[in-house]
């Protein structure tokens, strides 16, 4: 069933899953893997041009859709790097566009060398995305230079956004689901250092490996603290926590 979350609360024993729509899907054991959304430059028009030139992220099945094109990545992050890198074995030129003066406060070192090694792909320091223009699709932008103050037009008609992202897990305040300061879900031995954990935790076994704050709602992939932010990973934590929700449902 593919539904929409809007809520989650907890009692009886259950999880309540409010889904768009009205219905609500209830559970003992629950899994949440819904990931990360992708952070908006919030510049005027970007909402119309979303999948019509900005996309958010940058997913491998747009490469091949940039053969021959110059496209822009904004973002000094690791999912830039690796999209740049990526994405120059298709594009004819990958512009990178950092905020900072340099890559090596953002990115991991391989990437920063990786990415200086590749002939097509040039890095516009200090600079930001200003604004964008087009008709039914983006047609270019603008990219201002935040030191020298220069202002330039660039012709493009791909923009991929990757500057980190939130996952979305604002439900679990209410029900006082130990989350990091960026909202991702803590679970297994990352909770035990929590204060909260301590004090809200009450059976006789530890939390699972990926076991939340609350028994029986587990977290996997991406929404998780701590997660290696990978597809095989994400797989694999999701069928990790299948098998732990069996365990979590054996020992009721
Ligand atoms: C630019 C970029 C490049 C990357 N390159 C690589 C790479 O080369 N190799 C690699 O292994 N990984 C790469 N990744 C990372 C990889 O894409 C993620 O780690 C992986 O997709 C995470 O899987 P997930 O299932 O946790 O989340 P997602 O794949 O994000 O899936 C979450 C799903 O939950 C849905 N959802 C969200 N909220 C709700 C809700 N309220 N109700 C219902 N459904 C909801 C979403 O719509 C989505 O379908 C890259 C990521 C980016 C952005």
């Amino acid at each position: 069933m593919l539904r929409e979350g809007v809520s989650g609360s907890f009692h009886d024993n259950r999880m309540y899953v409010g889904l768009k729509g009205g219905d609500t899907m209830v559970s003992k054991a629950t899994i949440c893997a819904t990931g990360v959304e992708y952070a908006r430059l919030n510049l005027p028009g970007e909402e119309r041009f979303f999948h019509s030139g900005v996309y958010y992220g940058a997913g491998a099945s747009e490469a091949c859709f940039c053969s021959g094109k110059d496209i822009f990545i904004v973002g000094g992050g690791n999912m830039a790097g690796q999209a740049v890198s990526y994405f120059s074995g298709f594009a004819r030129k990958v512009y990178m566009v950092i905020r900072r003066d340099n890559l090596s406060h953002t990115l991991s070192d391989y990437l920063v060398k990786r990415i200086k090694a590749i002939p097509n792909v040039e890095i516009l320091y200090n600079s930001n995305v200003t604004e964008l223009e087009g008709d039914n699709e983006l047609r270019r932008i603008k990219i201002t230079n935040s030191v020298d103050h220069t202002e330039t037009w660039y012709d493009t008609c791909k923009l991929f956004i990757c500057i980190g992202g939130d996952p979305n897990t604002e439900w679990a305040i209410a029900n006082n689901i130990v989350r990091c300061p960026s909202g991702y879900l803590v679970t297994g031995s990352d909770l035990f250092s929590h204060a909260a954990y301590k004090n809200q935790w009450q059976l006789d076994r530890l939390s699972y490996h990926l076991e939340t704050s609350r028994p029986g709602l587990f977290a996997a992939g991406d929404v998780r603290f701590n997660s290696v932010k990978r597809v095989a990973s994400a797989v694999g934590e999701g069928a990790m926590a299948v098998t732990q929700v069996h365990q979590y449902l054996a020992a009721l």
